[in-house]
């Protein structure tokens, strides 16, 4: 068993141990010490980095038999003394993330009665599962309600109890471990077993920002930020704010309607758009009918004009086949293409077969019926795709 150095104080970033054990690991050595202040990856919180002697420590790991496992790369003997330096960045910031996430859970407990099933703690998000669908309306009286505790600055006390004891007491969530239990105790706020690193008192978590939340597995995801993150998010969200009110030359709180507005404008163009392409499309069907191909017993142009989208490209298709006798088979200019296929009700083309034809040649997919068929997600160039459409049409004509 390893003595945890950071179950009586997590601020302990220096010590001095003894190499009991060394073993081969993955990626490095695996050095087991008489003492430790790293903090293994376990209850959701990620391990400590640092150094051992003169080693980095890449991974600690909590094994079963009570032993803490460091993976170095470098190489200890047994019996030897080392200095050991904890990465006091890094475990503050899972101080602050995972001290928060007490403060969260319990003001979900307390005022809205919603427990906390599970905790992550990840490089840049960390989030709880609650057990059933909250509203934005109780995530904000949740949220308020911690931030109040942080405010209040109460004592984070540590302290063990016996499973007997431990079951007297009004704990958050139950117990996982067997033994004696470590207890984390936020003023009368909240009391849960855990073997975490936590701050001492409450305002050193700084502020709690729930950033996003999703229905998960029949209850709520949240998304959090405490202190430093919290900092990051506001410093992210400002720097993304700033971006967009620049481009649109607007203020922060006219964002929203500017938007709205950019919305509403390009439907209207979109839709001004199609109605002169389907214009368009009359005169410009009539021009390329008159260069139309005789193949089998059909009048067929094979094109990619530029400048056309799909609706275009649609419109211009159906216009030549308003033309008895013809057919049209138009790709975009995009990469990968689109492609639509129409025919006059007399002329002898199967325009569905004719795009499968291509689709299995070039990718991509479609569908329609034998007078009209469109696709997308065609590879191949322009020149490709139209010498493969004159020998497809030529070959079912
Ligand atoms: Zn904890």
């Amino acid at each position: 068993m390893t003595e945890r150095i950071y179950y009586t104080d997590a601020t302990r970033t220096e010590f001095e141990a003894v190499v009991e054990r060394v073993e081969p690991a993955e990626g490095g050595q695996g050095v087991i010490l008489d003492r430790t202040a790293f903090y293994p990856t376990s209850g959701g919180q990620p391990h400590d980095t640092g150094r051992l002697g003169g080693a980095a420590v890449l991974d600690v790991v909590d094994r079963d038999d009570g032993a803490i496992v460091h993976v170095i790369d470098g190489r200890l003997e047994p019996g030897q003394s080392v200095h050991g330096r904890v990465d006091w960045d890094r475990r503050f910031d899972h101080m602050q993330q995972h001290s928060g996430q007490h403060v969260l859970s319990a003001a979900f407990d307390r005022r809205l009665k919603v427990r906390t099933v599970s905790f992550h703690l990840g490089r840049v998000t960390s989030t709880i599962d609650l057990e059933r669908e909250v509203s934005p309306a109780e995530i904000q009286i949740a949220e308020q309600e911690a931030n109040a505790v942080v405010w209040r600055n109460e004592p984070v006390a540590i302290r063990f109890a016996s499973p007997e004891e431990a079951a007297a007491m009004p704990l958050r969530k139950e117990p996982v471990r067997e033994g004696t239990l470590r207890l984390v105790a936020i003023g009368d706020v909240d009391l849960s077993a855990c073997g975490g690193t936590h701050v001492d008192r409450t305002g050193t978590i700084g502020l709690i920002a729930v950033r996003a939340w999703e229905r998960f597995k029949g209850g709520t995801r949240i998304e959090f930020a405490c202190g430093g993150r919290a900092l990051d998010l506001c410093r992210t969200l400002r720097d993304q704010m700033a971006a967009a009110t620049r481009l649109l030359s607007v203020s922060g709180a006219e964002l929203p309607e500017a938007v709205e507005r950019l919305q509403q404008e390009s439907r209207e163009l979109r839709r001004a758009a199609k109605g002169l392409q389907e214009q368009l499309a009359e005169y410009e069907a009539v021009r390329m009918a008159a260069s139309a191909r005789p193949v089998g017993g059909l009048r067929l142009v094979v094109a990619a004009p530029e400048g056309w989208d799909v609706n275009g490209l649609k419109a211009l298709a159906q216009a030549i086949a308003r033309q008895p006798g013809h057919g049209a088979v138009l790709f975009s200019r995009t990469t990968p293409a689109l492609l639509v296929v129409a025919r006059a009700a007399d002329a002898a083309l199967d325009a569905r077969q004719l795009l499968n034809t291509l689709v299995a040649r070039f990718g991509g997919k479609g569908g329609g019926r034998p007078d009209l068929a469109q696709g997308g997600g065609l590879g191949g160039t322009s020149d490709e795709l139209m010498a493969a459409a004159l020998d497809a049409a030529g070959a079912s004509a």
